[in-house]
């Protein structure tokens, strides 16, 4: 009998390297935001002090309407969920005006992602398959598209950081299956406007999926927003996502949700794990829909809390990326270990934001909106970190 690996081993008796594919045993993973009670026990700091700008949560707190749905949906929690998600997509569809085979569920916004990953990079034997990102753009994509060994192509950003939209229609290989646009963009914060966007999807060949992920959209300012569906009923290779992580506050509940023609919904649903979404993320999202009150206040919160942090960095002399979401890309430095420095220097103060040289970005820094009183903190120690 082999002998029990001891705590602190490294190798492994299993040949990892002869049976994972190198496309995964070179996946990066994705590092997210630091937890509040990590930060706490490193830097032997109260946890009730320690305040979160790195996940792009929304800082008003959980919803008081999606808490009593949930607490409606607890007495039956012993049965499985409504893997067809009746309820809410009826929601869905009434407020968006698109039928429920049009819409897919998903345990988050992510998980949907990894659907179409799954189903459009996936390749026969002996064929390739291509995924387009931009510079910049949601790491996720890249992350998936390796995950499905699929071909890597990223296309250089546009002059203040956006995805080149040209340059991504250029780049359509004979084997590209999927492109994936972030509008507004996580970690820019850049737009690109809907005359641009409706371009693009004009130049695209109806084999390749376009992947339109609109997890902020419900930051736009009134003039900026656009009717997506529309799109999404005129262009059958169109997906498009949104999530309840952001503007409508359920981040830890895993909801998201897409729009994209029966076809290709059905393609969505085929790989789908029948119950990706529990049944009280579904009651708290469904009540959510209907919760304007709490929409309202996300947005209201969130413009106040662009204009403060963009007259924090103003006053403090930092070049920042104007902002679409709910977070602003913040240049804290020009040498490339400014970002990692600013940040350690900030976490010493109970303050959580996030570097983003993963993107190639190693002198910014990504920062949430928080409360006025959390941008006020981080206004003040960021002050006293760059002074110093
Ligand atoms: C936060 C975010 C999402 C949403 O993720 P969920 O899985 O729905 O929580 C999707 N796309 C982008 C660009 C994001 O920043």
């Amino acid at each position: 009998m082999n002998a029990l690996p001891q705590v602190g081993e490294t190798g492994s008796a299993v040949p990892l390297g002869d049976i994972v594919p190198s496309f995964i045993r070179s996946l990066s993973p994705y590092v997210g935001g630091k937890p509040i009670e990590e930060v706490a026990r490193e830097f032997g700091l109260d946890p009730d002090r320690i305040i979160k700008l790195a996940s792009n949560e929304n800082p008003l707190g959980f919803p008081e309407s999606a808490r009593q749905a949930i607490l409606k949906e607890m007495h039956d929690l012993t049965r499985y969920p409504d893997g067809n998600g009746f309820q809410l997509k009826s929601a869905l569809s009434s407020r968006y005006g698109l039928p429920q085979d049009w819409i897919t569920l998903g345990s988050g916004s992510n998980d949907i992602l990894e659907l179409v990953a799954q189903v459009f990079l996936q390749k026969d034997p002996g064929q390739t398959s291509s995924a387009i990102y931009s510079e910049y753009g949601f790491i996720i994509y890249e992350l998936i598209s390796q995950a499905r060994g699929a071909r890597l192509i990223r296309t250089p950003a546009r002059a203040g950081y956006g995805h080149d939209l040209d340059a991504m229609a250029a780049a359509i290989a004979p084997d590209t299956r999927v492109v994936f646009i972030a509008n507004p963009n996580n970690p820019t914060g850049t737009f690109e406007t809907p005359d641009k966007i409706e371009a693009f999807l004009n130049k695209v060949p109806s084999r390749v999926i376009v992947l339109l992920d609109e997890a902020y959209n419900e930051y736009l300012e009134p003039e900026l927003r656009y009717d997506s569906t529309e799109w999404v009923r005129r262009f059958p290779n169109l997906v498009v996502t949104h999530t309840f992580s952001k503007a409508f506050g359920l981040a830890g509940l895993r909801v998201g949700f897409s729009f994209a023609q029966p076809a290709v919904t059905d393609m969505l649903n085929r790989v789908r794990q029948p119950f990706n979404v529990t049944s009280p993320a579904m009651a708290a999202a469904t009540a959510m829909l209907n919760d304007q009150d709490y929409l309202s206040r996300s947005y209201a919160l969130n413009r106040a809390g662009l204009t403060q942090l963009n007259q924090v960095f103003d006053r403090l002399g930092l070049e920042s990326v104007p902002s679409f979401g709910n977070f602003v890309l913040v240049k804290v430095g020009q040498d490339a270990g400014a970002g990692e420095r600013v940040n350690l220097e900030l976490l010493k103060r109970g303050i959580i934001v996030r570097p983003v040289a993963g993107y190639g970005l190693p002198e910014w820094l990504r920062i949430s909106v928080g409360t006025a009183e959390e941008n006020e903190m981080l206004a003040h120690a960021l002050k006293e970190v760059l002074a110093a």
